[in-house]
C-alpha cells in the first residue's frame, strides 16, 4: 500500500465517521490496485473480487461493492464527485455488500428484481450471521437492499455516458447483470467472466447457486452480440485491457471444455473423490490458479447427473 494510499483511507475514515477498531476496518485487502481499463473508468483488482467506478462531469458509477473492500478512496484519489448510482451484478457477498460505504453520497442502489429476491431469502440472513459473529469488519455496518429493481434492460444516462444494464438470466446466480458502456468499448461482467482463475460456486448461506448451462448459454449470447467492445471486465482475475471478446469466448469454451473432461470421467465410473484427485485442467486452462478447482469440479460433477448442488 502506498503512503498515498495510507493518507487516503485514514481521511475517509475521518470523513465517514468509522468508529470501527483495528487496522483491518473499512480498509482494502492487500494487493488491491486500480486498473484504467478505459477513459475515465476503472477497476479495482488484485484482492477478492473485482469492482469498477466511472466517472462522468455529473458523478461516479460504481459497479460492484464487498464489505472486505473499502473502494471510496480509491474513487476520491480520482474525483470528488459524488457516487451517484451504485449496481450490484449480483446478489454474492462479495459484490453486493460494500453499499454502507458509499452512504455519505446517497447513491441509488440499483440491482435486478432477482437480486432483491435473493436479498430478501438468504443475502441479509448471511450478512446479519457474519455481524453476529463479531467480525470487526461488519461492525456498525448495515446492508441495504436494491432501491431499484428492474428486468430485461435499463439504461442510465449520466454525464454524456450511456450505461446499459442487462438482467442476463440464471447463470453464475439465479440473476446475473451485466453493464455496457459504449462510448467507453467497456462491458463489466461481473462473475460471468473470470480471467485466469477458476470460476466461483456462488455459494450464499449454504447454497450453490452457479449453474453450468445458464452460463453457458448467457455466455453465448453474449458472443453472438458481437458488440464493439475492448475490454470486458471480468469479477474475478486480472483484466485484460483491449483483449476484447476473446475473454469471453475463453470463460464459455472453459465451461464446455471441463464439463467434457468431467463427464468422461463420470462414464469411466470414477466417483467425485476420484475426480477431485485425478483430474488434469485441459492445456489451455492448465495456468490457473488452483484455489477454486475443487468446487468447481463438485458443480460439473453434481449438475452432470442431476443433483443439483
Ligand atoms: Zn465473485
Amino acid at each position: 500500500m502506498t503512503n498515498a494510499t495510507k493518507r487516503a483511507l485514514g481521511v475517509s475514515a475521518v470523513l465517514l465517521g468509522l468508529a470501527l477498531p483495528g487496522p483491518a476496518a473499512a480498509q482494502s485487502m492487500p494487493g488491491r490496485k486500480v486498473v484504467e481499463v478505459a477513459k475515465d473508468v476503472y477497476t479495482m483488482t488484485g484482492a477478492g473480487s473485482n469492482a469498477s467506478f466511472v466517472v462522468t462531469d455529473e458523478g461516479v458509477l460504481v459497479f460492484d461493492s464487498d464489505i472486505r473492500n473499502n473502494d471510496l478512496p480509491f474513487i476520491r484519489k480520482v474525483t470528488d464527485k459524488k457516487v451517484i448510482y451504485l449496481f450490484a451484478s449480483h446478489a454474492s457477498g462479495d459484490h453486493s455488500t460494500g453499499a454502507w460505504y458509499f452512504r455519505e453520497d446517497k447513491p441509488v442502489y440499483i440491482g435486478t428484481r432477482d437480486q432483491i429476491r435473493a436479498y430478501y431469502q438468504n443475502e441479509l440472513k448471511e450478512f446479519n450471521e457474519r455481524k453476529a459473529q463479531g467480525l470487526p469488519l461488519y461492525k456498525g455496518a448495515e446492508l441495504p437492499p436494491p432501491s431499484l429493481g428492474f428486468d430485461g434492460t435499463m439504461s442510465v444516462l449520466m454525464g454524456g455516458l450511456t450505461f446499459q444494464a442487462r438482467a442476463e438470466g440464471y447463470g453464475h446466480t439465479s440473476g446475473d447483470m451485466t453493464m455496457y458502456i459504449p462510448q467507453r468499448r467497456v462491458m463489466f461482467m461481473g462473475d460471468l467472466l473470470n480471467n485466469e482463475v477458476h470460476p466461483g460456486q456462488a455459494e450464499a448461506a449454504g447454497v450453490f447457486f452457479a449453474n453450468i448451462q445458464g452460463t453457458i448459454d448467457i455466455l453465448t449470447r453474449i458472443i453472438d452480440r458481437k458488440l464493439p467492445v475492448d475490454t470486458y471486465v471480468p469479477g474475478h482475475g486480472a483484466v485484460h485491457v483491449g483483449r476484447g471478446v476473446q475473454d469471453v469466448i475463453d470463460q464459455r469454451d472453459y465451461f464446455v471444455m471441463m464439463r467434457d473432461e468431467v463427464a468422461k470421467m463420470v462414464m469411466a465410473g470414477k466417483t467425485l473423490d476420484q475426480i477431485l484427485k485425478e483430474f488434469k485442467v485441459p492445456q489451455r486452462f492448465a495456468h490457473y490458479d488452483p484455489g477454486r478447482l475443487p468446487g468447481i469440479l463438485r458443480l460439473f460433477y453434481n449438475q452432470l447427473i442431476e443433483k443439483g448442488l
